[in-house]
């Protein structure tokens, strides 16, 4: 049977820690009884450095059931793409199946069952996905959907409106893990790793206790960081912005010429405006071309896996 291991983040977390981690000892008991997952299913607390009690809290979760409630303590504040980046890694070792959910129980645990069931239907990445977003306020939700749209405007493919509730097989945190790059946007990864994925759905609830660890200066950190990690989109809007003033420039050109013959123009405005409009121009698509080379290089750097072979058929496969 396949053991589960649910990935919980935490910084800061003392005032939902213990029901968080009843809720999902909860959810993996029924599992285990249900014969969906094995008994040696685990939750992993992975403390993001908190200045809180969040780690003495984790120790005495674990005494409680030390079988069920691992911890690790990562040395410092890393940022929640870090930290969970580290359990999944930690814990794709340890299991068969991850899922990793926030600590403050927004998401619904009760989902968790339904991920699991269509992994036995042959998914490898299931993504928890929000119906509506009535329980948040009406500027997170603007700042949000905002947020979707621009990475779409910018090529990043992301699922619409899911954040980091999901269900990841071992062999798609295996390839995840393959991805060396340092600015992580796990969103924007995932969905490279391109095995069969589904989705569920469910109602995003409010936070059972204590405060968001995202501010809006955190939320901007992010949502540029994704745009900046998976597209070169704007060096290209750089280019074209060349080409514009270029074609700006030639009628710049005829409207100072125009002037210029029809007289009441100072000495040398003429050559002055023409040199300002397209030289400017040029600059720009130079500029463009220079950050169109780096976009190369920007990519090539980042080493990521070329392709991912998601079944084979050859002499060794067992025949069905
Ligand atoms: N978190 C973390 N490190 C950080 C910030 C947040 O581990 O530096 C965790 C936090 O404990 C929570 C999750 O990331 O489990 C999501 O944070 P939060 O719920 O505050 O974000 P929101 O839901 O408000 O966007
Ligand atoms: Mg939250």
């Amino acid at each position: 049977m396949d053991r589960l291991g649910i990935v919980v983040p935490c910084y800061n977390e003392e005032a939902v820690l213990e029901m968080a981690a009843d809720a999902l000892r909860g959810v993996l008991q029924d599992l285990i009884k249900k014969e969906k997952i094995s008994d040696d299913s685990f939750i992993m607390f992975v403390n993001d450095g908190s200045r809180d009690k969040t780690w003495e809290l984790i120790e005495k979760e674990h005494e409680k059931t030390p079988g069920m409630v691992f911890g690790d303590k990562l040395a410092g504040n890393v940022g929640h793409q870090y930290v969970l980046t580290a359990g999944l890694i930690t814990a794709k070792d340890m299991c068969d199946i991850t899922v990793s959910i926030d600590a403050d129980l927004q998401d619904d645990v009760a989902v968790i069952e339904e991920m699991v069931d269509k992994y036995h239907a042959g998914n490898d990445i299931v993504y928890g996905v929000r119906k509506a977003r009535t329980t948040d306020t009406f500027f997170k939700r603007a700042t949000a959907q905002g947020f979707y749209k621009l990475m779409n405007a910018m090529g990043v493919k992301t699922i619409y409106n899911h954040a980091d509730f999901r269900l990841m097989s071992k062999r798609a945190v295996e390839n995840f893990s393959e991805y060396k790059e340092v600015n992580l946007f796990l969103r924007g990864m995932v969905p490279l790793i391109g095995y069969q994925t589904d989705c569920v759905y469910y109602d995003r609830k409010e936070r059972a206790a204590g405060e968001s660890k995202y501010p809006l200066k955190k939320m901007l950190a992010l949502a540029f960081n994704g745009i900046s990690s998976f597209s070169v989109k704007p060096i290209s809007m750089v280019l074209g912005l060349g080409i514009f003033i270029c074609v700006l420039a030639v009628l710049a050109g005829i409207y100072a010429l125009i002037s210029y013959f029809t007289g009441h123009v100072e000495a040398g405005w003429t050559s002055v405006i023409i040199s300002i409009w397209f030289l400017g121009g040029i600059q720009l698509i130079a500029i463009g071309l220079v950050g169109l080379y780096i976009g190369k290089i920007y990519m090539e750097v980042k080493h990521r896996p070329r392709y991912n072979i998601e079944k084979v058929l050859d002499d060794k496969s067992e025949s069905l």
